[in-house]
């Protein structure tokens, strides 16, 4: 049996401290109760990835119990980038706009996964087994990474925050002000964009609203386009 149940980017989380961010801060949403209603039970969840450690990607990874942190997710595997990783405790932490922001959620969802040892750290260019994999793409942060799922039938792509907005498939050079490098995340999505313009890989990225999977088609001179499917049927 090959059955594992994935979880991608975690949000925002219930009671996070998120500086700055007053819409995001100290959330108390039914998460979990949705979850549940929707036939996942977060114990048999097997892997979790978090395309990139902003606090916005992360935050269930984690809930709070008794004031501990405690994993979500307890007999997952959470799969970070170390190079992502390791840039926030290195620089990041001291010298990112979000530094601050980041320290505490770092503390508050990443560490006590890390403490429970449940993270694989892995490459940007990895394979997961299964027909899933991610690779590298990088700009929106250091490690920035797209989840590949190659199901035999249909292959898609969870591309994170590649893309904040379709717009940015059409004009790949508007890139979000809180980039890390906002050329190199202009070249990622122009790059990768052409690899999948004319594929029948579906494609969506994290903060996409519905209907959010789509395919590209078109070229960079022209201009890409998203074309979406509903795939709530
Ligand atoms: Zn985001």
């Amino acid at each position: 049996m090959n059955e594992r149940l994935f979880v991608v980017d975690t949000c925002v989380g219930n009671e996070k401290e998120v500086l700055g961010f007053d819409g995001f801060n100290n959330l108390n949403l039914p998460f979990l109760d949705a979850m549940k209603q929707a036939g996942i039970d977060r114990n048999k969840v097997t892997d979790v990835i978090c395309t990139h450690l902003h606090f916005d990607h992360v935050g269930w990874n984690t809930y709070k119990e008794e004031g501990k942190w405690k994993p979500t997710f307890p007999n997952a595997k959470y799969h970070f980038a170390r190079e992502e990783y390791d840039y926030w405790e290195k620089d990041g932490f001291e010298n990112h706009a979000l530094g601050p922001l980041e320290n505490v959620s770092f503390r508050e969802s990443i560490d006590p996964v890390v403490d429970a040892g449940l993270v694989n750290f892995i490459e940007m260019d990895d394979d997961l087994g299964n027909g899933i994999s991610v690779k590298p793409s990088p700009g929106h942060s250091k490690g920035h990474i797209n989840v590949h799922f190659d199901a035999g039938t249909e292959t898609f792509i969870i591309a994170g925050d590649m893309c904040h907005h379709p717009c940015q498939i059409a004009q790949t050079n508007w890139a979000a002000v809180i980039d890390y490098d906002t050329k190199e995340s202009s070249l990622t999505r122009r790059k990768i964009l052409g690899e999948l313009s004319g594929s029948d890989t579906l494609v969506t990225c994290t903060h996409f609203c519905s209907p959010s999977f789509g395919y590209i088609i078109g070229n960079e001179s022209d201009g890409f386009v998203f074309k979406t499917v509903d795939k709530t049927n």
